[in-house]
């Protein structure tokens, strides 16, 4: 039995529909649908779901949010028209009206644009519809009751196949929380465990991951296998083809992972899982995949005795912890640490933290460093193998882009460099080129 999961860009109007059908309808073993809100049909278009956080913020300041209402209902009334539906859309847009004027939560509200997504598929498949609400159970804390949600979707399949909205739940009152952005590939993970599917397939609009963000790397080529730590790797420092929260349930279960082109079918995407058989892969690429991200900040602190000096590091710790800042990567010389953090968590309190590290480790110096972006080469090939870190440096250099930090990872899955924010799309290219031939 297979899960499948289509994103907003696979749900934008009735030919994107079809193409869904045709999907589901070539397999049978293709029995249970998680959807997204209808996305963009074009550059310039709106996404369903920004446009309900947009009505809901309206109506927070006391402004009519009719245009775009009317915007986000037509997206609809058009898809069930064009497939000749039978749904009662009407009367569904019309709760949605009265819930918007009646003060419903912004959870409540955005997570209508995969609700009524899900009621037309479930019609125009002729699958059972099964409300995310009756499965999903939120704990207070905002984590899932994995187990009891697993239990409560199995008892809630019939015979037919099934379409579920993907984005939301429930919360132990009753109301409805979403996930962050993204989220409905985190609903088609839990379906897939729950249901110990055979593979959870995930549709989008890209032929699998792709060795670079396509923005900025012109036609990447496709990746047609990775593991789930390479996965986690890539996803975590920025490649944002799923939600990072996706791979932990599949993972888990020991379900494979197969990213697809809705607009592509036939092309066989990336598979991911535990491991591979690599001695056998035709590839000899080293490099998987590159990924990066903009606006870091670097503290350095030297102080003199440091590397020798006990309990530094626990204290430093401490200040950020205090602040709630994560600590992402500290590479360290010999008596000179560097904390490397989002840009974003220090706003409010850089200055706070640089006056209480002064206080607490007495540094000879400390000087901070923004704009800087990490690019990660991330690869499980590139292990034990000499010569990689060699010419990732050498290949920089040789462009002129000046490395201002390294950091490995110990288990040697990535080489990350730091550079200024003004070369990150070039660092991405040049390393994409050198590895890509
Ligand atoms: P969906 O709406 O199907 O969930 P998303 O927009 O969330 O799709 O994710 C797919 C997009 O991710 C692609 O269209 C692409 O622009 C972007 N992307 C960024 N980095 C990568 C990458 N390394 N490989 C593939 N896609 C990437
Ligand atoms: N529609 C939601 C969003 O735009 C969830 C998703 O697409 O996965 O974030
Ligand atoms: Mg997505």
């Amino acid at each position: 039995m297979k899960v499948l999961k289509f994103g907003g860009s696979s749900l934008s109007d009735a030919k994107q529909y079809q193409k869904v059908r045709s999907i589901v309808e070539a397999d049978k073993s293709r029995r249970v649908v998680i959807v997204s809100a209808p996305g963009k049909r074009f550059s310039d278009d709106h996404k369903i779901t920004d446009l309900l956080y947009l009505c809901h913020a309206h109506l927070q300041y006391g402004v009519a949010c009719d245009t775009i209402f009317e915007m986000i209902a037509e997206r609809y009334r058009s898809i069930a028209r064009d497939l000749s539906l039978s749904v009662p859309i009407d009367e569904e847009l019309a709760k949605l009206r009265d819930r918007l004027s009646h003060g419903a939560s912004q959870d409540e509200i955005v997570s209508r644009g995969e609700y009524l997504s899900a009621i037309l598929m479930a019609d125009y498949l002729g699958f059972d519809f099964i409300d995310a609400e009756r499965w999903i159970k939120f704990r207070f804390d905002g984590t899932v009751d994995r187990e009891a949600s697993y239990e409560a979707l199995r008892g809630a399949m019939g015979t037919r196949g099934a379409v579920i909205p993907g984005f939301y739940g429930a919360m132990p009152n009753g109301s409805i929380k979403t996930f962050s952005r993204g989220g409905s590939d985190i609903t088609g993970a839990l379906a897939a465990a729950a249901l110990k599917a055979d593979v959870y397939e995930n549709w989008t609009d890209v032929s699998g991951i792709l060795m670079a963000d396509p923005r900025i790397v012109e036609n990447p080529e496709p990746i047609a296998h990775v593991t789930y730590d390479e996965l986690r790797q890539l996803s975590y420092i920025g490649a944002q083809v799923l939600h990072e929260g996706t791979i932990f349930p599949v993972r888990e279960a020991g379900i494979p992972l197969n990213i697809r082109n809705t607009n592509e079918p036939e092309h066989p995407g990336t598979l991911i899982m535990e491991k591979f058989d690599d001695a056998a892969e035709q590839s000899g690429r080293f490099i998987t995949g590159i990924a990066g991200r903009r606006d870091f900040s670097v503290i350095n602190i030297t102080k003199n005795g440091l590397s020798s000096a006990v309990g530094i590091m626990r204290r430093i710790a401490e200040i950020f912890e205090a602040h709630g800042v994560p600590i992402e990567y500290t590479p360290s010389g010999i008596d000179t640490i560097n904390i490397v953090t989002a840009s974003s968590g220090l706003k409010d309190c850089l200055y706070s933290i640089m006056g209480e590290i002064e206080k607490s480790v007495q540094p000879n110096s400390i000087h901070v460093t923004e704009g800087i972006a990490v690019v990660a080469a991330v690869g499980r090939k590139m292990a034990y193998r000499p010569g990689i870190s060699g010419k990732i440096f050498a290949t920089l250099g040789e462009n002129g882009i000046n490395i201002r930090m390294i950091s490995q990872g110990p288990d040697e899955l990535n080489i990350i460099v730091g550079v200024d924010n003004r070369d990150f799309a070039k660092t991405v290219r040049v390393l994409y080129h050198s590895f890509v031939k």
